[in-house]
């Protein structure tokens, strides 16, 4: 049977002499491997259609270990990222921490067209020639944050942790992952052996933001660098409790 995907190429390998494995991230099926034969032969529309860092709608033929595909129609080629060998590494990079996530547990149905769409989203911003580095950052962190979410690693961030009392209004709160927010009463008797990371009000509501709205909401916030820094390093250890690894953002 041929069916349609949309889909972004994340990684591409060589098998044999002119076939090709790709890994993609489809709207509709979740992370995927996929074979295209012959296409080192052909090196046409097709092969273009498949370089990483690709978005096409690619037309599938059911296989027994793998789908092969048959046709590619391409939607977006992302030629300011390709032409920026920094901006090719940061994405490579951030695909990467996507695909370990994803290891975890595959995204399907809504929550895998949003994640979909919100990964779109942030790949046309940052083709832009003069895409604004800090509302970069807050989409790219979005994007992780809803992962870190569907994947059911959120941690508290409404109340305590610990105790479950509502939390108070202050300018900064102590948070201990992958537990979340502890209340200042609690940090008093718990014998807290797990880094405590300090977080500021503005940046609390900002995750909070992360997990009730879309992704692309994210893009209509404002953010200060020392934000920025903040919830970088907040999503880095997040992501190395879930993952078991350091990852580099
Ligand atoms: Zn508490």
């Amino acid at each position: 049977m041929i069916y349609k995907t949309h889909a972004i190429i994340i990684s591409s390998n060589e098998v044999k002499e002119y076939d090709r494995f790709y890994g993609i991230l489809s709207a509709e099926h979740g992370k995927k491997d996929i074979i295209a034969k012959g296409v080192r032969k052909i090196t046409a529309k097709l092969a273009c259609g498949l370089e990483p860092i690709t978005y096409s709608e690619i037309f599938l033929a059911e296989g027994r270990a793998y789908d092969r595909v048959t046709g590619v129609i391409i939607h977006d080629q992302f030629t300011e990222i390709k032409k920026d060998l920094e901006k090719i590494k940061e994405v490579r990079k951030f695909f990467k921490i996507i695909d370990w996530l994803l290891r975890e547990k595959s995204l399907e149905g809504e929550e895998g067209r949003e994640f979909f769409d919100g990964l779109v989203f942030y790949l046309k911003l940052f083709d832009q020639k003069d895409s604004d580095n800090l509302k970069l950052q807050l989409v790219k962190f979005a994007v992780l944050w809803k992962l870190i979410y569907w994947l059911g690693f959120q941690p508290q961030i409404f109340c305590c942790a610990n105790c479950s009392e509502k939390l108070k209004e202050q300018d900064f709160y102590q948070m201990i992952l992958p537990s979340g927010i502890v209340c200042e009463d609690c940090l008093k008797t718990l014998r807290v052996v797990s880094q405590k990371q300090r977080t500021s009000k503005d940046v609390l509501k900002i995750l909070r933001i992360y997990y009730q709205k879309n992704i692309k909401t994210a893009f209509k916030l404002k953010i200060s660098s020392q934000q920025a820094n903040e919830i970088r390093r907040l999503t880095i250890v997040a992501l190395g409790n879930i993952l078991g690894r350091r990852v580099d953002l």
